[in-house]
């Protein structure tokens, strides 16, 4: 699961229009001649002026019906508000688009809706009616592409009543505006110094040289002693405000001679991270580089549990070449010719494109999305969703509970937004692939090279007790009470300073998302990426796809010649672009069988110091009722974050977030028997997905048994996820336990679309065979989410990434890979039987 971001804002939606000939009631405004209608009482004087001025024009106020304000939403007893950001109103009554659309519009901010006002009344709507509505959301849409407001809403944000509970100094936070316009974070090229990982696919490429052999660097010096044991809490963790600023200024003091520490240092909360410097000790000299090199133990063991090996950087894979065409800069007809096309570059797109062209393909990989880099993240959750994720991320689907996904839209496509949590795929439920769709080759003895191989190059090792953040901590301390089974996750990280901004991009390019490991060792090996190219069709002769044209952000056309095309456009983009094709599919199983790993949270406040902000986001998780379909994963975020998810509104709301540093979340992710649909009707995609009462039981299951946990932890309320139950106190759990759950009370996300072009390898079944070729053609295979035949348990990357590699091998002709090292230790969460076996 990914803690993901929250949905954001949404108006309730527009006054309901006046019945045809009605009218605003007419009120005497004073300087102007004649009746202003009831709306000038409250400073929406649309004939010119605020009250009391005159109007502009000279002839005076003119005769009109107000439009009706798109206004905050009114708090439903016991349930979030809209303008508090509940998904549940996102979708319920409201078609998904135009939910969307309502999003965008709050995410473009009063400007869009000044804008949409002003058409209004360029046009002389006599009311706000659905046109301009529509027209509203289109502008506003097109705004946010564009990039408006230029500053990212950081002027308005600092407009903002009351206190700013943003972290102002994080990552170059306050560098909004500087993101909009594409120049570069201070802040972020500190912290990657500190971290002493330069970043894998900076824009400057091979140019880069090491830290330690930059100019005005000690290069040569011999590393620094480590530094003396600063008294910590009895879980390992300083505590507190004063000592997160202790742990940081203190050694900078001394090492100074009581100087100024330098900014960063001073400012950056949490554990330092081996290899840090503390400022005026001389600079250790980082190891050579060994392009994504690993450690391998006598035994041929790779360690996946050091300290240091999570927060070392310096072993990042570099690029040699940057091999990137940006589809901006292609304005007219363009035609490549290469061996093999990959569509998407993300979790499976990626992997494929590198290993076939190690294999001595010549690859060209085509990206709907744009390439971005640490220098693009500001570390500001609304700015970030609205660059990084599909559509700002207020996807949602349609059915009988609107479940909010987000997808990601670049280089890396979702793996740039994921919270880095690494999971094998379940044997028992690779079993059932077996006995279910006939997937013999993919047993887990099968499989185990290809992960190992995955592992390896994604550096997949486990979150230290120290970087977990308390938030993970109070959780633990639950579950070791109840004595449920949990532990510490593995991600793909190089150098993580638990910053705790995963989903919204690392700022120290420590996640390791496949844009700086699979792509830039797909350029070293000669492959080229396409940025900004959205495929359209496949040209076909004689059975076989001969070419591939994209759409390219500059306006032109791209053409791909190609004798294989490998697609992975994902688990919702898959099934849309292959159906839009001329191809002889043998399936009608194409864009069914969506599985989404359906989520949700349950906060919790204490009386403890917690502070959500620091650590790794989704650091621990619970598998002790994994067989029933239910992980508990973390889920923590920063202000801005949990501000756009509490399900609260107005004086609740801020009272809930200025006890922000108590506040504790973690999240539940269940295996899901429901199925959903993805389809294009006209210009709209559509997503449909009904939770099932089986899940709906599930999910009830789960949020009394995190309630439980945040008691046993000893929290003082707890907040369940649960329209009409708003709070729980004193260990009370009954509430939940008597009632009786409907989907539609429940607030849901997820992140985990799976399955909709799914792989069967029983003749005349699913849409790609057990070589996830797909069926009735002869050189088209896909590689990504949409392949995997259900749902997993567990968060899926790495499932993905494995299958896109055993895809490569097989295309290749090339064994298994039999050199990679074993694990010294691997996630093996306690899924003892399959679920999701109605599939
Ligand atoms: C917020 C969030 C958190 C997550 N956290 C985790 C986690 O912790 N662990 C985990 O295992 N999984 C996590 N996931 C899920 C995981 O990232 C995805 O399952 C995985 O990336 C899916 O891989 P994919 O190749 O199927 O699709 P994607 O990674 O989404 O890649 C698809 C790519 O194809 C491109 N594309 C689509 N159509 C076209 C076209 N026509 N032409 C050209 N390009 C196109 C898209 O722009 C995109 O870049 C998370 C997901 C999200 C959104
Ligand atoms: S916590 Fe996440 S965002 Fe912060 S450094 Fe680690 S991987 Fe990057």
């Amino acid at each position: 699961m990914g803690h993901g971001p929250g949905p954001v804002s949404i108006p309730a939606g527009a006054r309901p229009p006046r019945r045809e000939g009605q009218r605003a009631p007419l009120v005497r405004c004073r300087g102007a001649r004649q009746e202003e209608p009831a709306c000038c009482k409250r400073r929406r004087h649309t004939c010119g002026g605020r009250r009391g001025r005159r109007p502009r024009s000279g002839r005076g106020g003119r005769r009109h019906t107000a439009p009706p304000r798109l206004r905050a939403h009114r708090p439903r007893p016991g349930r979030g508000a809209l303008a508090s950001g509940d998904p549940a109103a996102l979708g319920r009554g409201i078609p998904c688009a135009v939910g969307r659309g309502v999003g965008a519009v709050l995410a473009a901010g009063p400007p869009a809706l000044g804008l949409a006002r002003l058409l209004a009344r360029r046009f002389r709507r006599r009311r706000w009616d659905w046109w301009t509505l529509g027209a509203a959301i289109s502008l506003s849409r097109a705004a946010l592409r564009i990039g408006f407001p230029p500053d990212g809403g950081a002027a308005r944000a600092e407009r903002t009543r009351g206190l700013d509970l943003r972290l102002p100094d994080r990552h170059g936070g306050r560098a909004g505006r500087r993101a909009a316009t594409g120049a570069r974070h201070r802040r972020g090229v500190v912290l990657r110094r500190l971290a002493r990982a330069p970043p894998a696919a900076e824009p400057r490429g091979h140019a880069r040289a090491p830290v330690g052999r930059r100019a005005g660097t000690a290069g040569g010096r011999l590393r620094a002693p480590p530094a003396a044991p600063r008294p910590r809490a009895a879980d390992g963790v300083p505590q507190g405000r004063g000592a997160c600023a202790a742990r940081a200024a203190a050694p900078d003091r001394e090492a100074d001679g009581g100087r100024r520490p330098a900014l960063v240092l001073r400012r950056r909360c949490g554990p330092r991270p081996a290899g840090v410097r503390p400022g005026g000790q001389p600079r250790a000299r980082p190891p050579a580089a060994r392009r994504g090199g690993t450690a391998v133990s006598v035994d041929g063991q790779r360690p996946t549990r050091d300290v240091g090996l999570y927060t070392d950087g310096s072993n990042a894979i570099r690029p040699e070449v940057e091999r990137v065409e940006r589809g901006s800069e292609i304005t007219g007809e363009r035609t490549v010719r290469v061996d093999a096309c990959v569509i998407g570059t993300g979790a499976g797109g990626a992997p494929v494109a590198k290993e076939l062209a190690e294999g001595g393909m010549s690859v060209a990989m085509l990206e709907e999305g744009e390439r971005f880099t640490t220098d693009d993240f500001n570390a500001r959750p609304r700015d970030m969703m609205a660059r990084l994720y599909r559509d700002a991320g207020q996807i949602a689907t349609v059915g009988n509970v609107p479940v909010v996904l987000p997808l990601g839209r670049s280089v890396a496509g979702s793996t740039l937004i994921n919270s880095g949590t690494c999971f094998r795929t379940p044997p028992p439920v690779l079993e059932m692939w077996g006995e279910r769709f006939g997937l013999d080759g993919m047993s887990a003895a099968e499989l185990d090279p290809y992960f190992r191989r995955v592992e390896r190059i994604q550096n997949v090792v486990q979150v230290p007790a120290e970087y977990a953040g308390r938030n993970a901590l109070v959780v633990k301390r639950g579950a070791d009470a109840l004595g449920w089974s949990g532990d510490f996750i593995y991600r793909n990280v190089r150098g993580c300073v638990g910053s705790g901004i995963c989903t919204f991009g690392c700022p120290t390019s420590a996640k390791q998302h496949v844009g700086i490991t699979y792509v830039p060792l797909a350029w070293n090996a000669g492959a080229t990426t396409f940025t900004g190219c959205r495929a359209r069709r496949v040209v076909t002769t004689g059975g076989r796809v001969r070419s591939v044209e994209a759409l390219t952000a500059g306006g032109g056309r791209l053409r791909v010649d190609c004798d294989l095309v490998v697609v992975a456009c994902g688990a919702i983009g898959t099934p849309l672009f292959l159906r839009a094709q001329d191809l002889r599919l043998d399936s009608n199983e194409l864009g069914r069988n969506l599985s989404i790993h359906p989520a949700t949270g349950v906060r919790a406040e204490f009386d403890e110091d917690i502070n959500m902000a620091e650590g790794v986001p989704q650091s621990y998780f619970i598998d002790e009722f994994a067989d029933e379909g239910i992980m508990f994963e973390g889920a923590a975020g920063p202000p801005d974050y949990a501000a756009m998810s509490f399900p609260f509104s107005g004086e609740r709301h801020r009272d809930v977030m200025l006890r922000y540093r108590n506040q504790s979340q973690f999240g539940i992710m269940v295996s899901d028997t429901s199925r959903g649909s993805v389809a294009r009707h006209a210009s709209f995609v559509q997503i449909r997905y009904d939770l099932n009462s089986e899940d709906t039981a599930t999910f009830k299951r789960a949020i009394e048994r995190l309630c439980e946990l945040y008691w046993a932890a000893g929290a003082r309320a707890v907040y369940p996820p649960i329209e009409g139950i708003a709070e729980l106190r004193d260990g009370d759990v009954s509430r939940i336990r008597d009632h009786d759950l409907d989907p539609r009370e429940l607030t849901l996300l997820a992140f985990h679309p799976l399955g909709t072009a799914r792989a069967d390898a029983r003749p005349g079944h699913g849409v790609v065979d057990g070589d996830l070729k797909v069926r009735g053609t002869e050189n088209v295979y896909v590689a990504d989410g949409s392949v995997v035949p259900s749902s997993l348990g567990v968060n899926p990357q790495i499932t993905i990434m494995t299958l896109a590699t055993r895809l490569a091998f097989h295309l290749l002709g090339a064994p298994a890979p039999d050199h990679e090292p074993e694990p010294e230790a691997i996630a093996r969460p306690r899924i003892t039987r399959p679920h999701a076996l109605t599939a």
